[in-house]
């Protein structure tokens, strides 16, 4: 209704401003209906972990009796508010990084730091899957931006490889200088993803069925956090997957000004 009202009143309005307004009020619009969606699926997931939690809080009173049963209930209760842990976390450094928000802490990052950092936050879950993390490549490489976020999102993609890979394969992390960019690229030997999926991967919320039926632990927002997180960061991520074959998931962002000739420390894994 607002174009047409601006269209009747504004006898000096040219169609190119009108068509302006429409743009503008498409986006808008498209930013709100967004909000809402991730309002309305964030909700959406929050109910899970939530009834799952009043039902064994319940049934841990019902079975005071019986401490075997008190153990086990409490054991999944723990799981489940772990779940809604990470889960809300997850949510609120997605709309952080949604936000309009200058990035909080800009500054030089050792590349190696924000691998060492995703690696060792992955270091139990990778040992206890069964998968041995390989790390190969430059060292001494530079970016500018946010710590935290660079290895979160690094840790992402370490975690999805391993989650997804069987028992007894490798994961390799490597990084490598192009053309005055950084790739550090995370490579497993997992399930894949097929071409349909690789399209919508990066969406929240986002998760294939193979995903689903192989691990109940997921979001579908680690790979969104990653997008976002990059992209703050001036980066891109790129995907290369054949399904049952594994997966090569690829982060390359702008290398820090001042970054000279690299000092090469190991050859890179393939
Ligand atoms: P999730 O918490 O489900 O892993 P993500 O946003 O991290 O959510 O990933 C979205 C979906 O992309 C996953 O559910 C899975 O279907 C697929 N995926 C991500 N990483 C991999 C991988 N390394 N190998 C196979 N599938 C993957």
């Amino acid at each position: 209704a607002e174009p047409r009202l601006v269209a009747a009143r504004g006898s000096r309005i040219t169609p190119t401003l009108i068509l302006i307004v429409i743009r503008d009020i498409t986006e808008r619009e498209r930013v709100e209906q967004m909000r809402r969606d991730f309002v309305s699926n964030t909700s959406h997931e929050l109910k899970t972990p939530v009834g799952a939690i009043m039902l064994l809080s319940e049934a841990i009173e019902s079975a005071a009796d019986d401490p075997d049963q008190v153990r086990d209930f409490a054991r999944r209760l723990h799981g489940e508010a772990g779940r809604l842990s990470s889960l809300t976390s997850r949510v609120m450094n997605l709309s952080r990084l949604q936000s309009a928000d200058e990035l909080a802490e800009v500054r030089d990052v050792s590349v190696d730091a924000v691998v060492t950092s995703a690696l060792e936050a992955h270091a139990l879950t990778a040992e206890s899957a069964g998968v041995a993390l390989v790390r190969g490549g430059t060292r001494g490489l530079t970016v500018r931006g946010d710590q935290q976020i660079l290895s979160e999102a690094l840790g992402n993609l370490v975690s999805n490889a391993v989650a997804y890979s069987p028992r007894g394969s490798q994961v390799g992390i490597g990084v490598k200088e192009e053309a005055g960019t950084v790739e550090i690229a995370v490579t497993d030997r997992g399930i894949g993803i097929s071409e349909e999926d690789q399209q919508r991967v990066f969406e929240r919320f986002y998760r294939s069925d193979q995903a689903r039926s192989r691990r109940t632990g997921g979001t579908g927002l680690g790979l969104a956090i990653v997008k976002h997180a990059v992209q703050r960061h001036g980066g891109e991520v790129r995907l290369w997957s054949r399904l049952g074959q594994g997966s090569t998931f690829t982060i390359q962002l702008p290398l820090a000004a001042a970054e000279t000739g690299a000092i090469r420390t190991e050859p890179r894994e393939k």
